[in-house]
């Protein structure tokens, strides 16, 4: 079946697909927003309109989220990436240590960026393995006294996921950049949660991050204003130009999560999409074999392997021609990666599903 406007199945790992209802809004409003004669890429950040739309976005992801009343949302520039600099700037002080889980890629990057700021000590490394599996994280020793505790709730490049928020008693920091909104999750597990609006959110450019009141207060005084929470949280998102645009469009995403079972319908749609998925490499008998372990395998990134690397080539260029884009893995895992966020649909899952089961038997490794 053909989707609108004659879209493929974008199977991006971020950015990536959107709802269409959302994109057409945005379309709707791109030449002159609500009668500002304006478009919202073209309106100052300090009008009355757009004060309206970041005030709204906050306001309707901390209803999805349920952000409790002691935590303040950020909307900011500089990716995940910049977070990993800025939380160690911010809260790892001299003398302090602070402990990394790593499950994969990401978890990596967060702790190189630590490692100039501070003495981070690694807790967990599935390195070994090539990280497909996450502990369970009561489980692990941490330091005592730990400024934090960092983790990431899914690894987008080797498609694991942790299953349920940590019950810690410590200073708890995640990057959710690639599930967030995917699912209820209990902020108040959290002291900061951090994500790149490009996954689930919107379009890249803004990220967000919700940080308890507590730990906000313990930020140094004399960090460079733009690195500083605090300045960010006097000025509302808006001690230099936000990222308006993105801001604009993940509020968009926001009411239409709101309109369609808030956080618990986005988390029965994504079970499904990967169900479907997972059972198509479960059923090729060994043709494709799934990277994560079972019990922490994506709802969001499915990673799998093929026999070789020949078939690979051929899998990802014959589903490619059929409209199933973006299936390429990432070097250090192999084989395929099929980022299936919040706005892909159902159906984009099923089309992969038999692609695969067609490819399997057709390669000899008939299905049953
Ligand atoms: N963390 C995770 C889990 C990611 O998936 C990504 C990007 N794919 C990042 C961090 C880095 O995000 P950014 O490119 O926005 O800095």
């Amino acid at each position: 079946m053909s989707q609108p406007y004659n879209r493929i199945y974008n199977f991006s790992a971020g950015p990536c697909t959107l709802p269409v209802e959302v994109l057409e809004e945005a379309k709707e409003d791109l030449l002159n927003y609500k009668g500002t004669g304006m478009s919202v890429m073209e309106m100052s950040h300090r009008s009355k309109a757009y004060e309206g739309i970041i005030a709204t976005a906050e306001a309707d992801l901390r209803t999805l989220l349920s952000v409790p009343d002691n935590y303040k949302v950020l909307f900011l520039q500089g990716g995940a990436s910049q977070q990993f600099a800025t939380i160690p700037m911010s809260f790892l002080p001299q003398g302090k240590t602070a402990d990394y889980v790593i499950t994969g890629a990401w978890g990596k990057k967060a702790l190189e960026s630590a490692n100039i700021y501070g003495k981070a000590n690694v807790v967990f490394d599935a390195k070994a393995d090539n990280y497909n599996n996450v502990p369970d994280l009561g489980s692990l020793s941490y330091t005592p006294g730990a400024a934090y505790v960092h983790f990431t709730t899914n690894e987008t490049i080797q498609g694991v996921q942790f299953k349920s928020d940590p019950s810690l008693n410590s200073t708890v920091v995640c990057d959710m950049s690639s599930d967030i909104l995917s699912r209820p999750v209990d902020v108040s597990k959290y002291a900061l949660i951090y994500a790149g609006a490009q996954k689930n959110m919107g379009p890249a450019g803004a990220t967000v991050v919700i940080i308890r009141d507590d730990l906000l207060a313990t930020g140094p005084d004399g960090l460079p204003p733009v690195f500083d929470y605090k300045v960010q949280v006097e000025n509302g998102s808006m001690f230099n130009t936000p990222p308006c645009w993105s801001i604009y469009m993940c509020g968009l995403v926001y009411k239409y999560l709101l309109r369609n079972g808030g956080l618990e319908g986005a988390r029965k749609r994504n079970e499904e999409k990967a169900n479907v998925l997972y059972n198509a490499i479960d059923n090729s008998h060994g043709f494709f074999k799934g990277h994560a372990k079972g019990d922490c395998r994506s709802t969001m990134n499915v990673t799998f392997t093929l026999p070789d690397e020949e078939l690979t080539k051929t899998f990802i260029k014959e589903t490619e021609a059929a409209g199933l884009d973006g299936l390429k893995g990432h070097r250090s895992v192999g084989g395929c990666r099929a980022s299936i966020y919040n706005a892909f649909p159902l159906e984009g899952a099923e089309a992969l599903a038999s692609a695969m089961q067609e490819f399997a038997a057709k390669h000899g490794k008939a299905l049953v």
